[in-house]
């Protein structure tokens, strides 16, 4: 069997500790490769090198770094094919979606080929007589990411490449369920021109994620995964005096008002809720129709759709729409809420939980699952089911839809689909989420503007990526100087306005 490595100063190795994750091929149920997971000891050395490292790489002027994302770019859209296919093999995701997840990656690596712009300081000129005043944006030094299952490539791109041109050092530590893509992409890094030692793939569960937030010499911890965590990860972090940002789950959904286009809504959910078997936290899992009509003529639409999804392993050719979920527990987890569902009361639609593909008996495939009449003191309204169910949520009004949303805990995204104008702006203006979409399922904002939810789906200050990711990464320090030719003679005694 494979045994994966850690990828430290610049080399591939092997881990010491002797404990190690299995890691599945998820269509199969098979035990395709292990993962070792690394001790505190490890990851202590592992900071050292990367402080050391950090020194000349924090030294080095910011188009030079600019130039290794440059390269680093070409080189992810030259190796797309092999990128893909380590996602989807260790994720199960389709390889047009896969190509997806390293292409939203890509495009924020894209914006930090033009990050020296966005790390300069700002000047004032003549403050006071003969005091100007400067400030510049520092690197932190070393700084950890710690990432998620679902996006393999994208998540880890869009840690690193900001940190990186801001001129720290990484520490990544990447999901243990899809370790491989991260792996790949330091070897990248390295052919890109990334001194060694400036970025190091770690590899662990929570006792290295717990080394890592409790080593003195990490200054930040870029943190994306599930809600419990993001709060326990940013609680230790603040803690021990590190600057965090946690992002956490959501429960994200979509109004469809009485004026939508109907089939271009039930495209949008289809799609939107069953897209990489629903896990994806941008996943639109409740649809809120605005009265019954509204609500059966959905029903009409999505059921023949979702009767045409293709499930299916990735190998099976581009046609397959989803594969199968993450792992046998998270199989059983989305069957038992569904089976909640069905006992406290909702109307189970479509039912995935009997689902098999020959072949693949023992992968972990859940069917297309549609709930009508759901209502929000279900398990299935209140859990993250990470899983292709879709729940719908009848309202009577526009105002009882807008509050369903604004109550629900978790803020990171939303969708309005109407042909109003005025209803999209009033949606857009008052509904307490971080991504909106208006006839727009999974709203994730362009690389040049910022990612980050709200409430529950985000702890901490500043989004991902975007302007937002070089203030996270650097610090800011600022410089008065004044100069006495010109300026009368004597010393300033008072605090005092500098005029
Ligand atoms: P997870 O929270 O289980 O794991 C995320 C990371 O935390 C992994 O690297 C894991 O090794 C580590 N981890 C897990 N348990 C830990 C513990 N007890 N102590 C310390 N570290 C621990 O999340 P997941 O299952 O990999 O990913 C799915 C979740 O991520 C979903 O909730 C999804 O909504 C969320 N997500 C959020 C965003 C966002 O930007 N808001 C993006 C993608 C995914």
């Amino acid at each position: 069997m494979q045994e994966l490595t850690h990828y430290i100063n610049g080399e591939h190795v092997k881990g010491t500790s002797g404990r190690f994750s299995d890691i599945y091929n998820p269509a199969t149920g098979e035990v395709q490769a292990k993962v070792p997971l690394a001790t505190k000891d490890e990851l202590d050395a592992v900071v050292a090198k990367a402080a050391e490292a950090q020194v000349a790489w924090g030294a080095t002027n910011p188009q030079r770094r600019a130039r290794v994302m440059m390269k680093f770019g070409a080189l992810i859209n030259e190796n797309m094919d092999k990128l893909a296919e380590l996602v989807s093999r260790e994720h199960g995701k389709t390889i047009p979606d896969a190509k997806g997840d390293v292409q939203r990656g890509l495009e924020v690596v894209e914006v930090c080929m033009g990050a020296p712009h966005m790390l300069k300081g700002e000047f004032t000129d003549n403050g006071g007589p003969g005091i100007d005043l400067h400030s510049m944006r520092q690197p932190l030094g070393v700084v950890a990411g710690i990432t998620p299952f679902n996006f393999p490539a994208m998540i880890p791109l869009w840690k690193m490449a900001p940190a990186l041109t801001a001129g720290n050092a990484m520490i990544l530590k990447p999901s243990e369920r899809c370790p491989s893509t991260s792996l790949f992409l330091a070897e990248l890094l390295k052919e890109a021109g990334l001194p060694d030692g400036v970025l190091q793939v770690v590899n662990g569960d929570k006792e290295v994620v717990d080394a890592i937030l409790d080593n003195e010499t990490v200054q930040a911890v870029g943190f994306v995964g599930s809600t419990p965590i993001a709060q326990y990860i940013y609680g230790r972090a603040a803690s021990n005096g590190k600057r965090a940002q946690c992002f956490g789950g959501a429960k994200n959904h979509m109004i469809i008002m009485p004026d939508a286009d109907m089939d271009k809504a039930a495209d949008a959910l289809v799609g939107a809720g069953y897209g990489a078997a629903g896990e994806r936290c941008m996943a639109i899992s409740v649809a809120v129709p605005v009265g019954d009509k509204t609500a059966d003529a959905l029903i009409e639409r999505l059921v023949p759709r979702i009767e045409k999804l293709k499930v299916g392993p990735y190998t099976a050719g581009d046609d397959v729409d989803y594969g199968p979920l993450i792992t046998k527990q998270a199989m059983e987890r989305v069957k038992g809420l569904i089976d909640s569902g069905v006992e406290q009361g909702a109307t189970l639609v479509t039912d995935g939980r009997d689902f098999k593909l020959q072949g693949y008996e023992n992968g972990f495939f859940v069917g297309p699952t549609l709930f009508d009449n759901v209502t929000p003191d279900m398990d299935i309204y209140k859990e993250e089911i990470f899983g292709p169910v879709l729940s719908q949520v009848r309202a009577g009004s526009y105002e009882e839809a807008l509050k369903l949303t604004m109550d629900n805990p978790y803020g990171n995204g939303t969708a309005i689909f109407t042909a109003d104008g005025d209803t999209a702006r009033d949606f857009a203006h008052r509904v307490n989420v971080g991504m909106v979409g208006i006839n727009f399922p999974i709203p994730v904002p362009l690389s040049y503007h910022t990612f980050g939810g709200w409430k529950k789906s985000a702890f901490g200050d500043l989004n991902q990526y975007g302007p937002d990711a070089f203030r996270f990464y650097t610090k800011t320090k600022t410089v008065t100087a004044r100069w006495f030719s010109g300026i009368k003679e004597g010393g300033e005694f008072h605090f005092k306005q500098m005029d």
